[in-house]
């Protein structure tokens, strides 16, 4: 997804580097770079939120998480490129200040979709949801109040990587899985004033357990949805400053990288694959699943079109054309 140039790259005469060509290509043309690259879909800047919703699939994504698979969408790309707009909207500050329902994102439109399935089939869903950011290498319920703990992540043969003591909270209405995506985003953004930038310093993870009660027949059903809104992949300059910058710097070059290794690892053909390391990062091994195993996954590469940002968006482009030669076995 190509999002418009801002206020300030306009001012500042920033040349468009972007263009996207229809039936999912989209090219990048500057001074010595001139490359197309083809994806599932392609949105630019005029794009709406519903178009989005609507044209990458994430419809049938909730369809098949209610139907009991694995399914995950991430926003990657680098900070300002418009990963939280893609999955949030401009995300309302406060309850009394709602965002405009046009401009909702993923998951406000996966929950009602959700929803409006869960009541259409007599509410034999049974939906709760938890929330979750990795920072520092560390995984903190964003949902329990007080102040955030680390929570250990462990491996068992039934549920593969799993987070202990993690809470979920049972949801059956619209407002409040909103409320709770509110509560827990505020968390995360509450220690951005005193942790500089928290905010795209963190991976945050959303699930959504959906288990349908089973009918006297059919077996029960366990799907799930998960929302990862990663931190910014710009390459962080090794500034040698010590302390928490730095440690953040590092943590989220490591599991990016330990992503971006996965990721080029599956995308080999499957003869060919050696040992895939998820154990590297906190990261890859929450997202295991959804990247090589029994998960479904749709990744939205978010980029600018501003000449200034050009070699991160070729960067993620390059990163999301790997992402997409990897094939699951849902
Ligand atoms: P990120 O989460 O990748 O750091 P944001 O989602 O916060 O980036 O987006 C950065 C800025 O650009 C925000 O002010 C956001 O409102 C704006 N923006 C991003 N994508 C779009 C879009 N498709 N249309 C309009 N504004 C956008
Ligand atoms: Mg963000």
């Amino acid at each position: 997804r190509v999002r418009p140039l801002t206020c300030t790259e306009t001012r500042r005469g920033d040349q468009q580097v972007v263009h996207s060509l229809g039936d999912g290509a989209v090219h990048v043309s500057a001074a010595r770079h001139d490359a197309t690259f083809g994806f599932s879909a392609v949105f630019d800047a005029g794009a709406s939120q519903e178009a989005v919703f609507e044209g990458s699939g994430m419809r049938q994504l909730v369809e098949l998480a209610i139907d009991g698979f694995s399914c995950t969408v991430f926003a990657f790309g680098q900070t300002g490129s418009g990963k939280t707009y893609t999955l949030m909207g401009p995300l309302a500050q406060s309850e009394s200040q709602p965002a405009s329902p046009a401009l909702l994102g993923l998951m406000q439109r996966s929950f009602s979709c959700l929803l409006e399935q869960s009541r259409s089939r007599g509410s034999d869903l049974a939906l709760s949801a938890s929330y979750l950011e990795i920072y520092n290498e560390q995984v903190r319920d964003l949902l329990s109040p007080g102040p955030p703990c680390a929570l250990p992540l462990r491996w068992s043969k039934t549920r593969g990587f799993y987070v202990e003591n993690q809470l979920s909270v049972e949801f059956e209405s619209l407002e409040a899985i909103v409320s709770l995506l509110l509560q827990g985003s505020q968390r995360r953004r509450t220690s951005a004033h005193a942790l500089n930038r928290h905010s795209s310093r963190s991976h945050a993870l959303l699930t959504i357990h959906i288990r349908s009660r089973a009918a006297s027949a059919c077996p029960s059903k366990q799907g799930t949805l998960c929302f990862v809104d990663l931190a910014g992949s710009e390459r962080v300059k090794e500034t040698g400053s010590s302390g928490e910058l730095s440690v953040e710097a590092n943590s989220i070059n490591r599991s990016l990288l330990a992503l971006g290794h996965c990721i080029s690892l599956l995308a080999k053909p499957r003869g060919k694959r050696t040992h895939i390391p998820y154990r590297d990062s906190k990261l890859t091994r929450l997202l295991a699943r959804s990247l090589g195993g029994s998960g479904i996954t749709l990744m939205v590469a978010c980029i600018s079109p501003s000449s200034r940002c050009l070699s991160e968006t070729l960067s993620t482009l390059h990163y999301a054309s790997r992402a997409r030669r990897v094939t699951n076995r849902p």
